[in-house]
């Protein structure tokens, strides 16, 4: 008898058809003799609608209310499931992150899982029970709900996987596995049979949104191998596991496109020690993540001054002009530029250690297209840069085509 933690995401349980679907592969896997933990997202749609209509009412919705308000999709998936479990004539509860003994940091709309003490998912398991888990939540040790941002249910499922010791952790959703590159803007991508932590968390981190980054993070951590595959059919999926030695045999594993990044230049800032410092500790201090950075050459006779761009998500932007705004006057740059515009393309792959002329092959091909470059940032096993968003499915096709055969 293993003890399986499957997780189905948004589309998987898009309608009631969808749910019923889900328990039925379910009952399946419980006819067989095994324990199954089901955690689940919000019905495709029902967070964006969530969040939408909160910005309807302000642009900057206080986090503990929008907390309180996002929890609510996941609790409609829950009940729906527990009901479609009954009515496959198989014991089913359902439970709220807080029930599952999920408790997180206070950073709301981000919170991070400090532990998780299932006591109740032991004993509804223990009772016979599948036991259905909302994805995407927790709560503080006050007892306040939180988020774990967005496609967080994918943390929750690999997280009471590692506290269960599950045998197996699964997470279903509307394509075949990982893909080398989004399989619905590259035709030509291809299906991996396995993956690197290390890979899987550059990619999700940098775009390919099939995994949440944190999760991978926390897989990786402790060793919670995982496999990514389709609630629609039975083909194998994509194992994501410990790096093995002839992953470095492939250069590039697969191409990512970020459409969701912002790009902010603060214009002739004072060029001394300390001002750096002090533009991305206040960023921080709000819990904005901050990605890429490029501080140009001195300019100004005098008192020099540079010019500092970085980028971040486009969620965050609005929370980001109001720290930026107190900076102005704090320390008195001549003005702050968003562009939205901006793509962030990226290739990874644990091969680019043995591998050279990786990044020379990326820029010619851009070059091939005509397409700009305005920023690059690399680590070992990646390649990023900053293009125009109008071109960035164009130049990540024209990638993947260069280094995925
Ligand atoms: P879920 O709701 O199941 O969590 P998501 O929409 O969050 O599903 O993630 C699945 C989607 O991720 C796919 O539909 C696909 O378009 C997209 N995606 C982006 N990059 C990749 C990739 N490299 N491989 C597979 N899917 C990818
Ligand atoms: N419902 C949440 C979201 O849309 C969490 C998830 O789907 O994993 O981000
Ligand atoms: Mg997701």
């Amino acid at each position: 008898m293993a003890l399986i933690v499957q997780k189905y995401g948004g589309t998987s349980v898009g309608n009631p058809e969808r749910i019923k679907n889900v328990a039925r592969r379910v009952a399946s896997y419980r006819k067989k003799g095994d324990q199954v933990v089901v955690v689940v997202s919000a019905m495709s749609g029902v967070t964006d609608g969530l969040i939408r209509m909160a910005k309807e009412i302000m642009p900057l919705p206080n986090e503990r209310e929008m907390d309180m308000l996002l929890a609510t999709g996941e609790q409609t998936t829950i009940a729906l499931a527990a009901m479609a479990l009954h009515a496959e004539n198989l014991p089913a509860v359902s439970l709220t992150g807080a029930q599952a003994g999920i408790v997180t940091d206070r950073v709301h709309t981000k919170a991070k899982i400090l532990n998780i003490t299932p006591r109740q998912v032991h004993a509804q398991l223990k009772a016979g029970n599948v036991v259905i888990v909302a994805g995407f939540q927790g709560e503080t040790r006050e007892g306040q709900i939180t988020t774990l941002g967005r496609g967080g249910s994918d943390l929750t499922a690999i997280a009471l996987a590692a506290a269960l010791k599950a045998d197996l952790c699964q997470i279903y959703t509307d394509v075949d596995g990982v893909y080398s590159a989004d399989p619905r803007i590259v035709a030509s991508a291809r299906k991996m049979k396995e993956i690197s932590y290390d890979e899987m968390l550059e990619l999700a981190s940098l775009g390919a949104k099939v995994m949440q980054s944190r999760s991978v993070e926390f897989a990786k951590k402790f060793g919670v191998v995982f496999e990514v595959r389709s609630s629609l059919n039975d083909n194998p999926g994509t194992i994501v596991k410990e790096e093995t030695k002839n992953m470095e045999d492939v250069v590039i594993r697969g191409v990512a496109l970020d459409k969701n990044q912002s790009k902010i230049t603060l214009v002739a800032v004072p060029d001394k020690p300390g001002v750096a410092a002090r533009v991305f500790k206040a960023l921080a201090d709000a819990s904005i993540n901050v990605d890429m950075i490029v501080q140009n050459v001195s300019h100004g006779s005098g008192r020099p001054a540079t010019d500092l761009s970085f980028t971040l998500e486009k969620a965050d932007a609005l929370k980001t002009q109001k720290v930026i705004e107190q900076l102005r006057k704090e320390i008195g740059f001549a003005k702050a530029i968003t562009s939205e515009k901006i793509g962030k393309l990226s290739i990874v792959g644990v091969g680019m250690r043995s591998h050279s002329g990786v990044a020379a092959k990326m820029f010619e091909t851009l070059a091939k297209e005509k397409i700009n470059i305005d920023m690059i940032s690399t680590s070992e096993i990646k390649i990023s840069v900053v293009i125009d968003l109008a071109k960035g499915e164009q130049a990540m096709r024209a990638v993947h085509a260069a280094f995925i055969r």
